[in-house]
């Protein structure tokens, strides 16, 4: 397993945790095993909020044993009332349940409580004025909730909330579907937008759990696609993680065979995660731009060439810490010796050793 760090807090997240969807179909004793699996594996990320009620007591019985051990998200605003999921922005009945998954998983913290998937103007009003954003920041102060969080679709509310300074975590869709296709109303936002706000997390300290990995399977499809081609789970999941401010990615998983194909990512080679393929798929923005694939690796100057690029546009939105990280690398843009190789293996047509020179002239040499 590989761990990623909390900016705020320096708790270990792993990669992959699990989201809750697909888990509804199986039966308690496989849902547990999945866990418990999962959890064997490093897994120590979980979202708590299943499609249905039926796992949530089978997935708390897992989580409750190795509660020390794992980050659990509970969200406030899910709903079962009918046994399938529901979501309100009335304080009352989302108070009540939040602590009613607390009660199912036999603890009384909750490492990340969330504001519960807030995509309309009115609907954070609602939260932030209703009781919700009250009772969320009153069981921060008393340590029920370690980390406040919060869900949304939507880039606006992201960035209203992310004004707050109050989270520490964002749980957001993000897939190459929904950064290059407006074909779904999950992915909100243009690329170049949806870029800009993936480096506002990361300068804002807010760490970002991915949602939607695959876009609901349908990436994973041919025939569903948007780009008419399949990508694999391995190369979205790669996508994933190479964006500013990601911590771990969150695919659902139907049961223990559906887990054991999606941890052999880190047995996957590079070429398997390898995603640059998407830029004879995707849609170009007007301007060229880095996706710190890494596919124009090795360069013979030893530049992480992702890297720089990722903090170079992470110091130029403000982000200090970003800044210093590229400072402490061991090869810098400077050491750039214009031999073209990235530019010509780059398929999504950056001009890289002039941006090189850039990116030198910015940091000084
Ligand atoms: S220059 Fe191109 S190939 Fe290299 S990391 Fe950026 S997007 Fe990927
Ligand atoms: S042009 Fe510069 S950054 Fe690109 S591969 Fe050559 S030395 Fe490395």
């Amino acid at each position: 397993m590989e761990y990623r760090t909390l900016p705020h807090g320096g708790d270990k997240i792993s990669v992959i945790g699990l989201g809750s969807a697909g888990i509804h179909n199986a039966s308690a004793a496989e849902v547990e095993r999945t866990y418990e699996i999962a959890i064997d594996a490093g897994v120590n990320h979980f979202d708590f909020i299943p499609s249905e009620s039926a796992p949530l007591e089978a997935m708390g019985r897992a989580l409750g044993r190795h509660r020390e051990d794992v980050h659990i998200q509970v969200h406030i605003g899910a709903l079962y009332e009918s046994g399938a999921y529901g979501w309100t922005t009335k304080a009352a009945p989302a108070i009540a349940e939040f602590e009613q998954r607390l009660a199912t998983i036999g603890t009384d913290y909750a490492d990340f409580g969330f504001i519960h998937c807030i995509d309309e103007d009115a609907d954070l009003d609602r939260v932030m004025n209703g009781g919700i954003w009250d009772y969320a920041q009153a069981r921060k102060a008393d340590g029920t909730i370690r980390h406040l969080a919060f869900s949304t679709h939507s880039l606006h509310i992201a960035r209203e909330l992310l004004a707050t300074g109050s989270f520490d975590l964002a749980m957001f869709s993000l897939n190459p579907m929904y950064d290059y296709t407006d074909e779904s109303e999950y992915g909100q936002g243009e690329a170049a937008d949806r870029a800009l706000l993936y480096r506002e997390f990361e300068r804002a300290g807010a760490g970002v759990a991915v949602m939607k990995p695959f876009a609901g399977g349908q990436l994973l499809d041919a025939e569903q696609s948007p780009f008419g081609q399949a990508l694999t789970r391995f190369q979205c999941i790669q996508y994933a993680l190479d964006k500013p401010g990601v911590l771990t990615v969150l695919p659902g998983v139907h049961g223990v065979s559906d887990l054991r194909d999606l941890l052999s990512f880190f047995e996957a080679s590079s070429e398997e995660r390898d995603y640059s393929v998407l830029a004879s798929m995707a849609p170009q923005t007007r301007e060229a731009r880095c996706v710190y694939c890494n596919h124009c690796q090795p360069c013979p100057a030893g530049i992480q060439i992702g890297l720089v690029n990722k903090y170079y546009d992470l110091a130029c939105v403000g982000d200090e810490l970003a800044a210093e990280h590229y400072r402490n690398l061991e090869h810098h843009a400077g050491e750039c010796i214009g031999c073209g190789h990235c530019d010509h293996r780059c398929p999504f047509g950056v001009a890289q050793s002039e941006r090189m020179a850039q990116i030198a002239a910015y940091f000084g040499a």
